[in-house]
């Protein structure tokens, strides 16, 4: 069992002040927490420099992902190393993750950049359900959408600042593998957690 953060801006997001090098410190600092995804708003470069500091610490993971910005909302590819083929749309996204056994998440569905339940219409593979920048009633709509598409919940910060990284985070009944991992969270062997407001679903 894992527990891992899987939703995080680098500085590589032009949103965030999150540098790779202070994610890395927060993970092998961290005591229980060891895992997280690098999650980039429409661009995996975060990613490679995030994974390249990592390689120094052989106790923490940095899970491939990147957020894609669509016409419908923000989509989250955990697993991913590169950008789906354009154009972005959800359908292409979507297939995109299919088709290389990543895992296709709703990000944040009920705020802004949120599909809300035009994420019915697609088959994803899970759903945030809890997403730190989101209020708690948000969360709970997500929660809700993922109990009727009956598909997993994830949780991550989205993380924008130094504070925010693993302060939500994912338990995943896998090890600290990137395949056993996305494996995990597709058969819903996953609970999700915020330290920051003490939910958990
Ligand atoms: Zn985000």
């Amino acid at each position: 069992m894992i527990k891992a953060d899987l939703h995080i801006h680098t500085t590589y997001s032009d949103d965030s002040t999150v540098t790779p090098k202070a994610l890395v410190e927060k993970l092998a600092a961290h005591k229980s927490i060891k895992a997280a995804a690098v999650t980039d708003h429409d661009t995996v470069n975060g990613l490679k420099e995030t994974r390249k500091l990592a390689a120094a610490y052989p106790d923490i993971l940095i899970i491939p992902g990147v957020e894609i910005s669509t016409p419908e909302g923000d989509i989250l590819v955990l697993g991913a190393e590169t950008t789906p083929p354009r154009p972005w749309t959800v359908q292409n996204v979507v297939d995109f993750a299919r088709t290389n056994n990543y895992v296709s998440v709703v990000a944040h569905p009920y705020r802004e950049y949120g599909m809300g339940d035009a994420a019915r219409n697609y088959k994803f593979d899970a759903i945030e359900v809890i997403n730190g920048e989101s209020t708690p009633h948000a969360n709970k709509q997500a929660h809700q959408l993922a109990k009727t598409m009956k598909l997993p919940g994830t949780a991550g910060s989205d993380a924008h600042t130094p504070a925010e990284p693993l302060t939500v985070y994912t338990e995943i009944q896998a090890g600290l593998n990137v395949d056993e991992i996305l494996k995990a969270i597709k058969k819903g062997l996953v609970t999700t957690h915020s330290a920051a407001r003490s939910i958990h679903f």
